[in-house]
């Protein structure tokens, strides 16, 4: 079991060290976690604490190192990358010594979906639309990661009346764009089960995994989001489950940002 999603303190919004979540990780049985740190830029500019203090994430993965983990551990990163700091965003992916890069839209324009503004003035389908139209224009000029990162992101902090979780099939051409573009640049995509509380589904949703598999994708990852340590691992051995049902071959770790295939039915 794997877990390749967790936030520790090195983050801006996360709350536990490194060591306490490898500790609770191998406590609760998973045999490899990946860090993925969030690397923001305010498109607005102003909020400086969104991006990542690279040398202090390298002191800790390097002590970790050195003192020795029960289990796997890989350093990863989560870019907020967006199409007109595409350029920056790749920079950065380059110029560190990464075992794994996540994509992940976390703004649309100058808004992030996390706050209620967002969402102010539209319809629910408006705002994933435009928020599904953003990734899209990402993706078409951003090429230096591993997964796209929680495609549906909205559908987590989404607060009206109307049904949150994303369907595959109000959305269905965009989501193809977005899955196409993936595949076409040999990346995958990431199950993440953040979501499971709200939306009682995954982001992506079972059916952008199927669609996506349906496509000839074939790299998955799996992870929580954990921004504590006690949500390390959190609904990932039934959404192992789930992704072999869906008709999933394999779940993917990453090593110095090549992909290493494990079969799944040697995992649930
Ligand atoms: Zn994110
Ligand atoms: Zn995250």
């Amino acid at each position: 079991m794997f877990d390749y999603h967790i936030h520790s303190d090195i983050s801006f919004d996360a709350h536990s060290p490194a060591r306490e979540i490898v500790a609770c990780a191998a406590q609760k049985g998973l045999k490899e976690i990946c860090f993925t740190e969030h690397m923001d830029i305010d498109p607005a500019g102003g909020r400086e604490e969104i991006g990542l203090d690279f040398a202090r994430y390298d002191a800790v993965y390097q002590n970790l190192m050195a003192e020795g983990c029960p289990i796997a551990v890989k350093q990863g990163v989560e870019l907020g990358a967006f199409g007109d700091r595409a350029e920056e965003f790749a920079a950065i992916a380059r110029a560190h010594d990464y075992d794994f890069v996540i994509c992940s839209q976390h703004f649309v324009g100058t808004r992030d979906p996390y706050y209620p503004e967002f969402y102010e003035g539209k319809t629910m389908h408006e705002a994933y639309q435009e928020y599904l139209e953003e990734i899209c224009k990402t993706l078409r000029v951003f090429k230096e990661y591993d997964v796209v990162g929680h495609i549906g992101y909205p559908s987590k902090y989404y607060r009206g009346t109307e049904p949150c979780k994303f369907i595959y099939s109000e959305f269905a051409e965009i989501i193809d764009e977005i899955l196409k573009q993936a595949i076409a640049d040999g990346k995958g995509i990431e199950i993440n089960t953040s979501s499971i509380p709200k939306t009682d589904d995954t982001v992506a949703t079972s059916e952008m995994v199927s669609r996506y598999l349906e496509l000839g994708g074939e790299i998955l990852t799996v992870g929580s989001d954990a921004h504590w340590a006690a949500d390390a691992g959190n609904y990932i051995p039934q959404t192992l489950k789930k992704l072999q049902a869906l008709g999933a071959k394999y779940v993917c770790t990453f090593s110095k940002r090549q992909p290493i295939f494990h079969s799944l039915p040697d995992l649930v």
